[in-house]
């Protein structure tokens, strides 16, 4: 049973940030509730005050700048995001991603800043969004800080976010020429979190074709989602061949640190990081060469 709190629906940032000042602690943050609610239903979580940010309109965008790159709001639906056409131009991954994460009905009410503030190891979007090198925002009533996506996680459940911030913005770099991004999961039921999650990234030299620079990241294979580096290291600086992808997949199962639960044993995920990185890399490798 959820406990009773007292509710606050402020429409604007900046009432949300001052409530979120005066209870710190005592607070909780709620988005789409997704998730959120799960918690407060079990009794994990039990604030004494819920502050509703849905409605403020000011933190809902996405916006495209063929400088600048992509910025999206932390408050945009997984929805708005496979269904813009400014993401489709140019991270049409992030599309791929959302297609397969959770179903329509999800997908409509929950949020991208939820979806990465409630820190799940086997959320889909963080290792998207770390292989496209996104920049995270956020904000309190002492004004804005960022940091790069992959700082943000710092244990199983728990993100950098301080009790008096919220994530604002999401920020993706213009991807660079002749990159190619692909994402793949594994899972047991389908239109459920990953129980493993691979993005890569590889940007090829536009001259010779060798790998001039490469980001692969895990999902559901470590308490936080991750970046392979030793795997990358594999790849970085040579021709990619498949024998290649099969040692950067054999590297990036070592790295990880995947426990066992009821959809998967310890071994069994690192298998399939070993299988989804060779697979994903290939796929990258491949748009790279036709981008
Ligand atoms: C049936 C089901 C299937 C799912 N399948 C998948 C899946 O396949 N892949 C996947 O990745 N996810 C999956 N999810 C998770 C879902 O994507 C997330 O629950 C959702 O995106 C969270 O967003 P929300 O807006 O509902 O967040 P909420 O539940 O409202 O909040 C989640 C957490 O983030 C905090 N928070 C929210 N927004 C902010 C903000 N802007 N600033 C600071 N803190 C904030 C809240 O305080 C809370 O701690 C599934 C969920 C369900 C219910």
């Amino acid at each position: 049973m959820i406990r009773d709190f007292e509710y606050f629906a402020p429409k604007t940032l900046n009432e949300a940030l001052a409530l979120l000042e005066k209870y710190q602690d005592e607070c909780k943050v709620i988005a789409g509730g997704q998730s959120l609610l799960i918690l407060m239903r079990q009794g994990l979580v039990a604030p004494e005050y819920v502050i509703d940010i849905k409605g403020i309109s000011e933190l809902d965008y996405i916006k495209s700048d063929a400088k600048e790159g992509l910025r999206i709001g932390a408050l945009t639906t997984h929805r708005a995001i496979e269904k813009s056409a400014e993401t489709r131009n140019g991270f049409s991954v992030l599309v791929e991603m959302e297609q397969r994460l959770a179903s329509i009905q999800t997908r409509n009410w929950g949020t991208i800043g939820g979806n990465l503030c409630h820190g799940d190891p086997a959320g889909d979007p963080a290792p998207v969004l770390m292989a496209l090198n996104a920049t995270l925002s956020m904000t309190s009533v002492n004004g804005e800080r960022t940091m790069p996506v992959e700082h943000f996680f710092l244990d199983y459940f728990e993100t950098a976010l301080e009790p008096t911030e919220l994530l604002a913005e999401i920020r993706l770099p213009v991807t660079p020429a002749h990159t190619g991004v692909f994402y793949t999961k594994f899972n047991v039921i389908e239109s459920d979190l990953a129980t493993v999650g691979v993005a890569v990234s590889i940007t090829l030299d536009t001259n010779d074709g060798i790998c001039e620079d490469v980001r692969i990241a895990l999902g559901a294979s470590a308490p936080t989602p991750m970046r392979a580096k030793r795997a990358e290291e594999v790849l970085r600086g040579k021709k990619i061949t498949d024998n290649l992808l099969t040692e950067a997949g054999q590297v990036a199962s070592t790295e990880a640190e995947p426990i066992s639960d009821i959809y998967a044993s310890e071994e069994y995920r690192r298998e399939l990081v070993k299988v989804l990185v060779a697979r994903a890399g290939k796929e990258a490798l491949a748009r790279a060469k036709q981008a």
